[in-house]
């Protein structure tokens, strides 16, 4: 289940993402917006007697619908509101419309400015739900649902250019894989990669694990705040869980499919090479097995 928090990488990918800058103006220029529109309108009512610029309200609310932060989009509403009855009150005041109609006029002249800003926030959610979900999926591996390479290597960035702390890399390779597809075919092949792919959700607890499928039949998982005993221990439950879910191999010693694995830590320059090198040496030793970066 993607959904759930066992090795989601939504939350790191959130932290990931940058913040728009400047976010700290939003409230001034909003308020500023709103004062030069007021001050506009009422200027032209008592320079002129008439009110034609009335419709610039309109500009300061798709601006607060369309770009900023969703609390102030409500707050905007309310001004909007206050703003227009106060410009009615004055071209009544002004004797420009009949006064027992006050509060029609009110209703009249807010009512498609404060709908044109929940239009333009309705269409604005949309279009950000659907940015989010086509961000997500460009992220993840379809077939295992999985982190792809990207979501490993944007992560994996965004913690180098982040907060101190030690990450641990392990990249996992399945066994005689190879075989297991010449055996069993290549749909079957697909099944089995979403079985070891489950396995590996499982086996990450923290929610800033993140499970990515490498490629082929190759995984990784990144440990952030992980020291290498932390990451050992991880790779210990990994191969108990993969004992555990038994997936038959017809052509493997063991009869069931197994990993290897090859562990790094931060303290390594180049984490990949070392848990890659890790793996190879894994390998080396009779496969299912764990072999450390030296
Ligand atoms: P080793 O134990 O040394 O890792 O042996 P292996 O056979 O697993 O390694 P090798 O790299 O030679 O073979 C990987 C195989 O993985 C070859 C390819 O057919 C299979 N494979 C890669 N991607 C997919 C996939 O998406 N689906 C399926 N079914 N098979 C895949
Ligand atoms: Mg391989
Ligand atoms: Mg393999």
């Amino acid at each position: 289940d993607w959904s759930s928090d066992v090795c989601s990488s939504d939350l790191l990918l959130w932290r990931a993402r940058r913040r728009p800058p400047l976010r700290r103006f939003d409230l001034p220029l909003l308020l500023l917006a709103q004062v030069c529109t007021l001050g506009g309108v009422l200027g032209e009512t008592f320079l002129f007697g008439s009110q034609f610029s009335s419709m610039t309200q309109l500009w300061v609310t798709v601006f607060a619908a369309g770009f900023l932060p969703r609390r102030l989009v409500w707050a905007q509403q309310l001004l909007g509101l206050a703003s227009v009855t106060l410009m009615v009150w004055v071209r009544t005041w002004y004797g420009l419309n009949p006064p027992h109609l006050w509060v029609v006029e009110v209703i009249v002249t807010a009512l498609p400015v404060l709908l044109t800003g929940v239009a333009v926030a309705y269409f604005r959610g949309v279009a950000e739900q659907e940015a989010w979900a086509l961000e997500q999926a460009g992220r993840t591996d379809p077939l295992t649902g999985l982190g792809n390479r990207r979501a490993l290597f944007e992560t994996f960035g965004a913690r180098q250019s982040g907060a101190a702390g030690r990450t641990g890399l392990v990249m996992l390779d399945i066994d005689h894989f190879k075989r297991y597809n010449d055996a069993l075919g290549h749909p079957a092949g697909d099944a089995c990669l979403q079985q070891v792919a489950a396995v590996l959700q499982r086996s990450c607890h923290r929610h800033t694990d993140l499970a990515a499928r490498y490629g082929g039949e190759e995984f990784a998982l990144l440990l952030l705040d992980t020291d290498l005993r932390g990451a050992h221990e991880v790779a210990r439950r990994i191969h108990t869980a993969l004992e555990l879910a038994s997936i038959p191999h017809p052509d493997h010693p063991l009869g069931r499919v197994t990993l290897s694995l090859g562990l790094a830590s931060a303290a390594s320059a180049d984490l990949k090479g070392a848990a890659d090198a890790a793996l190879y040496r894994a390998k080396a030793q009779g496969r299912s097995t764990t072999a450390v970066a030296q």
